[in-house]
């Protein structure tokens, strides 16, 4: 069975002032036991100074990108190494806004997943169909293709995560039916299984991602193929993300 990880994304949000939040996590936490593991995702300029507040605690703090080369003439980039120094245990990668705005491809996020793993760290990577996809009837063949074509050899078991995210459902308060969420995490446990084998797959944790807040976690969380969450929104409040990772305490 798959570890759970309630895992947030801050995306373009935070200067130093945002650190209170991630005191505010530390500090709660502090007050729980929840067999799951918490993660944060700040902007990079945060990384550093959000991993000296959280050393000793629970918290694990993640990067949300990266290149895929170790070094080289990318300005502007930065390699999983750099993240790995600054305090990073985990990395997002193929996000939708990445895929959206920078036209990420599969390619391009299998490569980055597999820098991430050769830096020590573990990918969570990202997959999920648009608004156009899903009305087409498109959803599991967009997924297990981006599930097939982003994931590296060297992925496998609990050293990465996939993070099921519809696109349409990313910051817009629209959330999946539940059954709708549990056929897709099944899909990809299967064709996890199909690449990987049958005990690697269940130890690969499926995060669902799109609107997630206090109000329906304990839900999605409770879902048969569901291990977690990744949160944009609701993670950038720590009450909120508390919230969150307290319902995953009897969720998962
Ligand atoms: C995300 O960006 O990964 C996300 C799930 O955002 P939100 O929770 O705000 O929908």
């Amino acid at each position: 069975m798959a570890r759970g990880l309630i895992a947030g994304n801050w995306k373009m949000n935070g200067l130093q002032a945002a650190l209170s939040e991630i005191e505010a996590v530390i500090a709660g936490i502090g007050n729980m036991s929840v067999s799951a593991d918490i993660l944060i995702c700040p902007p990079a300029t945060l990384i550093s100074d959000a991993t000296r507040r959280s050393a000793g605690s629970d918290l694990n703090i993640g990067g949300q990108t990266c290149h895929a080369n170790e070094s080289g003439a990318h300005t502007g980039d930065l390699s999983a190494a750099m993240l790995a120094e600054a305090g990073a245990t985990y990395v997002i990668v193929g996000h939708s806004e990445r895929r959206a705005d920078h036209g990420e491809t599969d390619a391009m996020v299998k490569a980055q997943a597999d820098a991430v793993l050769s830096a020590g760290l573990k990918p969570i990577i990202c997959i999920g169909e648009t608004r156009e996809e899903r009305e087409a009837g498109k959803t599991a063949d967009i997924i297990l293709g981006q599930l097939r074509n982003s994931t590296p050899e060297a992925a496998s078991g609990a050293n990465f995560a996939i993070a099921y995210e519809p696109v349409w459902a990313i910051g817009t308060g629209l959330v999946p039916e539940m059954s709708d969420i549990q056929t897709a995490h099944a899909a990809l446990r299967d064709c996890l299984a199909d690449m990987k084998g049958a005990d690697p797959a269940a130890a690969t944790p499926l995060l669902y991602g799109g609107s997630m807040k206090p109000g329906n976690a304990a839900d999605i969380l409770a879902l048969n193929d569901v291990n977690g969450g990744l949160i944009g929104g609701a993670s950038l409040k720590a009450t909120d993300f508390l919230a969150i990772y307290e319902a995953a305490g009897t969720a998962l």
